[in-house]
């Protein structure tokens, strides 16, 4: 038997309910690959597989939790061996799959990455999905090319935006973190940003289809009317990788800043992301977030306060990243 934070569904209410309950390990779910877990996190997505789905969980009762890191028990796949250590994110685990708030996790191996050397459970569970799609943003401006400017951060002091400013500073670019919390000014200095932008200077509906050409690139964690505005802001040929929708799922703008500016709109998506692509975004985060920086954005939890930290990201208070030590 080992520790999980179980959610169920009362069938009559159609209420979810989530506590630490004993769970044994005829009850996984299939997959060739057991890891004992050492640590997890949490995400937006979490939040909702905490509390009532969101449309994301498919069967209760269900174990939450999209990303976890470890060490594996047992595997009938050639690529792992007992003792490896491995880091899981996306695929729809913790959503449609049991998740990493367990002591133990049954998955499938094409799910895996093995640790990258130069970084721990812990670290790995310190970046997450929200860092590793951060890596992956960075890593698509840098394939279409960073311009010259500041490259603007939105949602900065959120857990996607903590780890993009902290990565594109050591990196050396010039970082300005667009946040709605002023009292997170002295966090995001810390983590590299050379100018704090106001939430409410950059959220305003688009007046202008273009502005003043300002920032050579931009990781947008927000969404909606910023991230219309701020297209209209970007230098000439610049990107934007679109990221997250915190701030709403829409985009009230107009298609100007890209016929006369050749602004690039960068879709990422860290769920579906080939095995290859996530090697190497996880090599990077190993060689190119300076690990004193993640260290500085952590909050430690325990799978019991993971009901009060689901509610509190969905109501975007959470700063930085959540590690959970599920031991
Ligand atoms: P967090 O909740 O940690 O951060 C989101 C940040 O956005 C907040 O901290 C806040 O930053 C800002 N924000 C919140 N509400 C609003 C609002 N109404 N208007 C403007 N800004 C707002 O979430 P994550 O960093 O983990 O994720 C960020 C987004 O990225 C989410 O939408 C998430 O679903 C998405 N995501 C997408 C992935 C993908 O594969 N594409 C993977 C991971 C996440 P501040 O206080 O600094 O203003």
């Amino acid at each position: 038997m080992f520790n999980a934070l179980v959610v169920e569904k009362n069938e009559e209410t159609g209420k979810t309910s989530a506590a630490v309950q004993q769970i044994s390990e005829d009850a996984l779910p299939d997959g060739e690959v057991t890891v004992a877990v050492e640590y997890s996190t949490v995400n937006y997505k979490d939040g909702l597989c905490i509390g009532p789905g969101g449309g994301l969980v498919r069967k209760y009762p269900h174990v939450p939790g999209i990303d976890f890191s470890g060490t594996v028990e047992t595997s009938s796949d050639d690529r792992y061996q007992p003792g490896d250590k491995v880091v899981l994110t996306g695929w729809r685990v913790g959503e449609a799959h049991w998740g990493g708030y367990s002591q133990k996790a049954r998955v499938k191996a094409d799910w895996l990455v093995p640790l990258p050397d130069g970084i721990d459970a812990r670290q790995a569970m310190a970046v997450g999905t929200a860092g590793f799609t951060a890596m992956l943003a960075v890593m698509a401006l840098e394939d279409h090319g960073i311009k010259d400017g500041p490259v603007l951060v939105t949602g900065a002091a959120g857990g996607v935006g903590s780890v993009a400013t902290a990565i594109l500073a050591g990196l050396g670019h010039e970082v300005a973190a667009v946040t709605g919390r002023p009292e997170t000014g002295d966090y995001l200095r810390g983590l590299g940003a050379t100018q704090i932008v106001a939430r409410d200077e950059i959220n305003e509906t688009v007046k202008r289809p273009l502005e003043a050409e300002t920032w050579g690139g931009c990781v947008d964690a927000v969404g909606s009317a910023m991230l219309a505005r701020l297209l209209g802001q970007m230098k000439y040929g610049a990107s934007v990788a679109a990221v997250g929708l915190a701030g709403g799922a829409d985009l009230p703008g107009t298609v100007i800043p890209f016929l006369l500016r050749g602004v690039n709109l960068l879709g990422i998506d860290s769920v579906m992301q080939p095995y290859d692509n996530r090697l190497r975004a996880w090599k990077r985060i190993a060689s190119d977030l300076p690990m004193d920086k993640l260290e500085a954005m952590v909050q430690p939890a325990t799978l019991s306060e993971l009901p009060g930290l689901g509610r509190d990201i969905l109501k975007g208070q959470v700063k930085g990243r959540v590690v959970v030590d599920v031991n």
